[in-house]
């Protein structure tokens, strides 16, 4: 589920994901990846889709 790797440049993420999901709960998705040193837009974006899929599979299962 989780990209180890960014589908463009290939920058390791899988290493963050964690450090990440814990900071989204309290700054913006914006914030986090600036403090994680996500400033490439393909790294950010491959964050935030899997964060869509995240949810897409969380409200499956609550149905
Ligand atoms: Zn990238």
């Amino acid at each position: 589920m989780i990209p180890m790797r960014c589908y463009s440049c290939g920058k390791p993420l899988s290493n963050l994901w964690e450090e990440y999901k814990e900071k989204i709960k309290t700054e913006s998705p914006k914030q986090a990846m600036d403090e994680l040193g996500l400033d490439r837009y393909c790294c950010r974006a491959t964050m935030l889709s899997t964060i869509e899929e995240q949810d897409i599979i969380n409200l499956s299962e609550l149905q």
